[in-house]
């Protein structure tokens, strides 16, 4: 794995950055292009500032990021239910009964809401442990992915075979890559 840094200088008008006409994963002829945005925090013209750097895929490193929703938002999703539901009887069993009109349906706010919890951090475990087993089928990049709890503040962007977020104060893109070839190549480019 290699980390490249492509310096920003001016946030209003972010760098054109070129990557190698392959593959990034795997370095096999390029197939399609994955659209990658990150919101540079500033305006121009009223609208917001973004960075674009297309990221170029094989056809069989994009199905294997098509099926990546498999390893992540999926399990989370279906072990956080269980967990939830399994949660959610004994919660409402032992919360107490509401006695008049207004508190009469507690037990179940109570074991929606113990449910909701104890599912998320259910979910959320079920899909690192997983993420842990399946890291060497889809790259040890897999890793660098935000949990599915976390999406809301994602501040990256990431494909199989490439992470990337800006450094501090957005100076500049950190991009790192599973593939050295690609990730030296990328360098020479841009450099
Ligand atoms: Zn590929």
């Amino acid at each position: 794995m290699i980390t490249v840094e492509a310096p920003i200088k001016d946030a209003k008008n972010p760098p054109k950055i070129i990557f190698p006409d392959r593959c990034v994963n795997c370095g096999k002829p390029k197939h399609v292009v994955m659209p990658m945005k990150l919101n540079m925090g500033v305006e121009k013209r009223g609208r917001g500032v973004l960075m674009n750097f297309p990221v170029p895929l094989c056809a069989e490193c994009e199905k294997k990021e098509q099926r990546i929703t498999y390893v992540t938002l999926v399990p989370f999703l279906i072990a956080g239910l269980i967990v939830g539901v399994i949660a959610f009887i004994p919660a409402m069993l032992i919360a107490p009964e509401g006695t008049s009109q207004q508190t009469l349906g507690f037990p179940f706010v109570f074991g929606g809401l113990v449910g909701m919890i104890v599912g998320a951090i259910g979910g959320t475990v079920f899909e690192f442990v997983l993420k842990l087993l399946l890291a060497p089928v889809y790259g040890q990049l897999l890793l660098k992915r935000p949990l599915t709890i976390l999406g809301f503040f994602n501040d990256s962007e990431n494909v199989i075979g490439l992470s990337a977020r800006f450094t501090e104060e957005k100076k500049s893109l950190r991009i790192m890559f599973e593939n050295d070839d690609v990730a030296r190549e990328f360098e020479r480019l841009n450099s």
